[in-house]
């Protein structure tokens, strides 16, 4: 049976890096025979502009109906005026996630070797990186409830959210980082604030029990703080890092800085069934569009790894990802890792390029 992805090319420079990523993929359907049937819809400021709302009855439904998405990214200064929070274009990839229980959130953080130079971190501390950080992406204090801003006793305002995950949620993102790490370095390394918090004492107790089902990978322990110690002073000791929503959003962010290009690196959003959203870590850097600046380089690695995870074409995912790797060695660089003694193309040079090198 043909499989079926939406593309969501959103705002911003989403359109931009999502045309270079559709080069990608429309070949790779050809040569590989995939028979996928790609379809796009809107989502995000774009949605809002056409039909009033981010996130169109009819996206949702092609959104439920495909077997991946691959999404560009929303958002930009012209909807961040608007007092009403649910016509924002970033509620449309909120619902999107929630609606389809996308609570798998896979980070990768490849340092290229051809990128080292660009990094925060000493060569020698960097060199060959390459870890996964798996953020719990629908729970957590970021969904718990009760939350908001009451006034107590004395008229004094309180802010107050709740830290809550139930061990079926544990379970299952945990299930998703034991994979990743048998398929990877078999190293995962929870992280919690176990000493502090019950919902994390919780969290270790189920990632123990379930690391008996998977004794081939290696499994350990560490609180958030020493974690975020650890990725800046000496990262490659990690390989797959497993964590709540929040940790996970800091964490990610962190480690995506260590490789030192934002335009670079991809992302997914998994359900239970492997079926998921992916898209650049990046956003729509409005402050660009239009200027065919965009890498689109993060973009087309998120068509890989849909191909990898959703897919099931893991061949063809690695051809991606070595064409990548080879027009970064015939030294062409959009202009955010631009470095003297390369050459400097725009987003579709770039996207033609990584075409030419497949
Ligand atoms: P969001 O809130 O959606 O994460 P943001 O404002 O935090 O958005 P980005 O939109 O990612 O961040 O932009 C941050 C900076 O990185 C901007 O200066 C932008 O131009 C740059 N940038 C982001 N993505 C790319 C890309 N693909 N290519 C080149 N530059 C990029
Ligand atoms: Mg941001």
């Amino acid at each position: 049976m043909s499989k079926n992805v939406l593309v969501l090319p959103g705002d911003g420079i989403g359109p931009e890096i999502v045309t270079e990523a559709r080069k990608v993929l429309d070949l790779i359907n050809d040569r590989f025979a995939l028979d996928l049937e790609i379809n796009e819809a809107l989502v995000g400021g774009a949605a809002i502009d056409a039909t009033g709302v981010p996130l169109p009855d009819a996206t949702l439904e092609a959104a439920r109906a495909a077997d991946a998405i691959l999404l560009g990214a929303v958002g930009g200064p012209q909807w961040d005026t608007n007092p009403d929070f649910q016509i924002r274009p970033e509620k449309g990839l909120l619902g999107i996630r929630s609606h389809l229980q996308l609570f798998g959130n896979l980070r990768p953080a490849i340092l290229y070797p051809q990128l080292a130079h660009a990094s925060t971190l000493k060569p020698e501390v960097v060199s060959g990186l390459d870890i996964l950080i798996v953020r719990e992406l629908t729970g957590g204090i970021y969904f718990g409830q009760p939350r908001g801003i009451r006034e107590k006793e004395g008229g004094i305002r309180e802010g107050f959210n709740t830290y809550v995950y139930d061990e079926n949620e544990i379970r299952r993102i945990g299930r998703v980082a034991f994979e990743a790490a048998r398929a990877r370095d078999k190293r995962l390394c929870s992280v919690d604030k176990a000493n502090v918090l019950e919902v994390t004492v919780l969290w270790r107790e189920i990632m123990e029990e379930l690391g008996k089902e998977y004794p081939d990978v290696e499994l350990s322990h560490m609180y958030v703080d020493n974690a975020a110690m650890q990725l800046v002073r000496a990262p490659k000791q990690f390989d797959v890092v497993v964590t709540g929503n929040m940790f996970g959003d800091i964490l990610s962010d962190a480690a995506a800085m260590l490789t030192g290009s934002i335009g670079m690196l991809p992302s997914a959003s998994l359900d239970e069934n492997g079926k998921g959203m992916y898209e650049p870590c990046h956003g729509s850097a409005p402050d660009i569009a239009g200027q065919g600046k965009a890498n689109p380089l993060a973009t087309i690695l998120s068509v890989a790894m849909m191909l990898r995870y959703s897919l099931k074409a893991g061949e063809a995912a690695d051809l991606i990802e070595a064409a990548v790797s080879t027009v970064l060695d015939q030294g062409l660089r959009t202009g955010d890792i631009m470095s003297e003694g390369m050459r400097q193309v725009s987003t579709a040079e770039m996207g033609d390029a990584v075409v030419a090198a497949l």
